[in-house]
């Protein structure tokens, strides 16, 4: 198994096009790393430099210390799972399992080495394979649960076990890294649940150093150890998806890894727990504070409470306005609250019975200092 490093990475296409613009990005072994951002900003471009896929136009990439930038894609050890699974649809889900490490042996001269004869050479040993390969197979098929539909066509599989196939077919082969490129996308919300667990899962017993693909926030935060938020080419914040969530670096990131409020404001008082914060119709106490006057303020939908107008309320932070929309989120109900031309979005667990407030109906909102984040 591998660490990963990438220093300094450009990737120009046809000169015009920085698709990758000074990447640093340390992956310790074992770790499962997500990519994250929008279309566009550069995930899969810096993937398949990892990969060897794409020559990066400067800077280096290490496994274990070593620069492997020369290092041709097949001598780098990495395993690839793909958004489109790309299983061979003549072979059943042992064959597809059993075909890297049976090519393997073969550009290890095990078997003979005549191409005419190698189509035929490569069906016969993926119909009776060696007892090792077997093994290993039956192995991979387990960690995936799919070891029941060994003898299945992939056209006879759901999205989700296909990706499980595709998942065994990358970790038969025991790489150093295990890449995967949007791996959840082509599967329905459920089941795209049930996929992160079981990939974290087997991720956590290999302990393979994983590199995952993906636009979705809510994928890469429950999945992985650390994320790296990139736009533009560039990465933006690098962090644990406690650090990204409570601690943003940009608004860019504050936005991308969950819904929030984010507001123009400026520090009007510092106090001995953080700042007083004032935006254009309210001001806030937080227990943060800024070098700087004028600053971004940031407040989570779940960091504040909404009551009906004349409820007593006694709490530092209370702001007032008007429900513009009520909508219900499964177990969350989310209010829009017009502030002054401001919008406010607010989040609450739905207690069963309770009485929900009403759109047009004027309320107060009470914003605890600890979610009153600033940028
Ligand atoms: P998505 O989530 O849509 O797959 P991404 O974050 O993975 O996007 P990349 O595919 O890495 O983004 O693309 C980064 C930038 O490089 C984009 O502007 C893209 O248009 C450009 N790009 C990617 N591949 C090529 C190429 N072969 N030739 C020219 N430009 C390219």
């Amino acid at each position: 198994m591998s660490g990963v490093i990438v220093k300094n990475l450009v990737k120009k296409y046809n000169s015009d096009v920085t698709a990758l613009n000074n990447v640093n990005i340390e992956i310790k072994e074992g770790e499962f790393f997500a990519l994250l951002g929008p279309s566009g900003c550069g995930k899969t471009t810096t993937m398949r430099c990892i990969a060897g896929f794409e020559t990066p136009t400067s800077g280096e990439i290490l496994f274990n210390d070593k620069v492997v930038n020369k290092v041709p894609a097949n001598k780098r050890n990495c395993g690839m799972v793909f958004q489109s699974y790309a299983l061979f649809p003549h072979y059943n889900v042992f064959e597809n399992v059993a075909y890297g490490l049976t090519i393997r042996e073969f550009y290890n001269g095990s078997f003979g080495s005549k191409i005419s004869s190698f189509a035929r050479l490569l069906s016969r040993r993926l119909a009776k394979p060696p007892k090792h390969i077997v093994d290993k197979v039956s192995e991979a098929l387990d960690y995936v649960e799919l070891g029941h539909l060994a003898e299945r066509g992939t056209n006879e599989l759901s999205g989700g076990q296909q990706q499980r196939v595709a998942l065994a077919r990358a970790l038969v082969m025991e790489p150093s890294v295990l890449l995967m490129d949007e791996p959840l996308s082509n599967l329905d919300k459920k089941l795209r649940n049930t996929m992160r667990t079981t990939i974290r899962r087997i991720q956590q017993d290999v302990g393979i150093t994983t590199i995952f693909v993906t636009h979705d926030q809510e994928e890469a935060m429950s999945m992985a150890d650390r994320v790296a938020v990139m736009k533009d080419g560039e990465i933006i914040q690098n962090a644990t998806p406690t650090e990204l969530y409570s601690n943003p670096a940009t608004p860019f990131v504050a936005d991308f890894v969950g819904s929030s409020n984010i507001f123009e404001g400026q520090i009007v008082e510092r106090t001995a727990t953080g700042s007083v914060v004032k935006m254009e119709h309210f001001t806030l106490k937080s227990n943060f504070s800024k070098e700087h006057k004028d600053i971004k303020v940031l407040i989570r939908p779940e960091g504040m409470e909404i009551y009906a107008k004349d409820t007593a309320v006694n709490h530092e932070n209370i702001i007032e306005g008007k429900v513009i929309m009520h909508t219900y989120l499964g177990p969350n109900i989310r209010y829009d609250v017009k502030v002054g031309k401001h919008e406010i979005g607010i989040e609450k667990i739905y207690v069963p019975g309770e009485r929900v407030l009403t759109n047009g109906e004027d309320v107060k909102v009470t914003v605890d200092p600890e979610r009153v984040l600033i940028i």
